[in-house]
């Protein structure tokens, strides 16, 4: 197996990870419109659940308005209707948080509750301007509530959310803003609420465009740092962090499809001598070439993360037996192609051992497969090393 040059630098090609390179490699535009992959998604779920519980505890403030308008003199049948609405809020905010709890179940939520959040400002918004024109259109607290709807999605890692929230928001305000304008123009002046003018409502309108704006930069920003921190900086391979979210959904899909995973846990034999002799930036070199060589073994579907210093773990689809026999050829291959640090150095020969263990046969999760497969390295390097263990001896 001959290395073509490309393989020198980073991000060398695998299969289940080429979703992950896209995403790397996308445009601000085409990375928020992409559907986040189901780690990024899970990130999204924990702010899902942060968002709910916020959304509660203001709504547990709301119950406060009604109380406090009354002390201040408000009528018993305004305090009653108050109330009543305060009540349905919080029973609402009560209902998304036991939803987010359970986030799996209901990949939809952000949306339902993004569009919840829009509408139920929009609807305290066309209340008051049903009352009071000016009131509705120049209340800066209530406007302020789509804004903060549109900020939190920042909260879900989806930009397609986002877009969605900020759109809705724009053109639910825009309505209520062009009915109101259009229907009652001699009541849009008020004496505590000043005057409604279109200029001043397109602002609005525009400031709702920026916010909207803003919260995809910071979605964008967020996926790109979840992304960079699944990977290795030497070799742009994934690393330990990123398997362990993943190897979970890997080994789901093998239960479901009846399909064996090998895995092996890879070491390669005398580093520490190469770093002595020839130095570490040459040991780098070194880490590199091998992680190209070996995710070069690795077919569709398949999976290489650099786990430690000189550790790796490939993710191989089928039988223990025949992840052997393409990982020992392998072995046996690299073996024969010395390998030259930098022009006019002398070459080297760079060698692993391994030890294999197959889900679900050996175990049904990730540290139990990776505890068999690193006992069965330590045999292979006892009995030697340049050797692959696919069994406890
Ligand atoms: P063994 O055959 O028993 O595995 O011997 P070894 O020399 O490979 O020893 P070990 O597996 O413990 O390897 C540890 C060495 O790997 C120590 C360190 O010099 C080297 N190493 C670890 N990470 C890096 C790295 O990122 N760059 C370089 N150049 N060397 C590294
Ligand atoms: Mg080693």
């Amino acid at each position: 197996m001959v290395l073509p040059a490309r393989y020198a630098v980073a991000f060398p090609a695998t299969g289940l990870d080429r979703m992950h390179r896209q995403y790397l490699r996308n445009g601000v535009i085409a990375t928020l419109w992409a559907r986040p992959d189901e780690v990024m998604l899970e990130h999204g779920a924990g702010g899902e659940l942060l968002v709910a519980k916020i959304r509660a505890v203001l709504s547990g403030l709301i119950l406060l308005l009604p109380l406090t308008a009354s002390l201040g003199g408000a009528g018993s049948t305004e305090t009653l209707i108050g109330l009543g609405m305060a009540v349905l809020v919080n029973i609402i905010a009560q209902v998304w948080l036991v939803l987010a709890r359970d986030h799996r179940r209901h990949r939809w939520l952000p949306y339902a509750t993004g569009t919840y959040d829009i509408s139920a400002t929009t609807v305290v918004l066309a209340l008051m301007a049903w009352h009071d024109p000016a009131a509705g259109l120049n209340s800066i607290v209530v406007w302020c509530l789509y804004a903060i709807a549109i900020m939190v999605t920042a909260l879900r890692n989806d930009g397609r959310l986002t877009l969605y929230v900020g759109g809705m928001a724009i053109l639910q305000y825009a309505i209520v803003a062009a009915v109101m304008i259009r229907s009652s123009p001699e009541t849009l002046a008020s004496i505590d609420y000043g005057t409604v003018s279109t200029g001043g409502q397109i602002q609005r309108l525009i400031l709702l465009l920026m916010t909207t704006l803003l919260t995809c930069a910071i979605v964008y920003r967020m996926q790109r740092l979840i992304l960079q921190s699944g990977r290795d900086g030497l070799t742009g391979l994934p690393n330990r962090a990123w398997l362990l979210q993943h190897i979970p959904r890997l080994f789901d899909a093998a239960r479901a499809n009846g399909h064996t995973v090998t895995m092996a846990l890879i070491d390669l034999d005398h580093f520490k001598r190469i770093n002595d002799l020839c130095g570490h930036r040459s040991g780098d070199r070194a880490i590199r070439h091998i992680s190209a060589f070996l995710s070069e073994v690795l077919g569709e579907h398949e999976q290489i993360a650099r786990i430690g210093g000189q550790e790796f773990v490939m993710l191989l689809q089928g039988p223990i037996g025949s992840a052997w026999e393409r990982l020992d050829r392998a072995r046996r291959n690299l073996g024969q192609q010395p390998f030259h640090p930098e022009r006019g150095a002398e070459s080297f020969k760079l060698g692993f051992s391994a030890g294999l263990a197959a889900f679900p046969q050996d175990g049904a999760d990730a540290s139990t497969l990776l505890g068999c497969a690193d006992r069965r390295l330590q045999q292979a390097k006892r009995d030697g090393r340049g050797r692959i263990n696919a069994r406890d001896i």
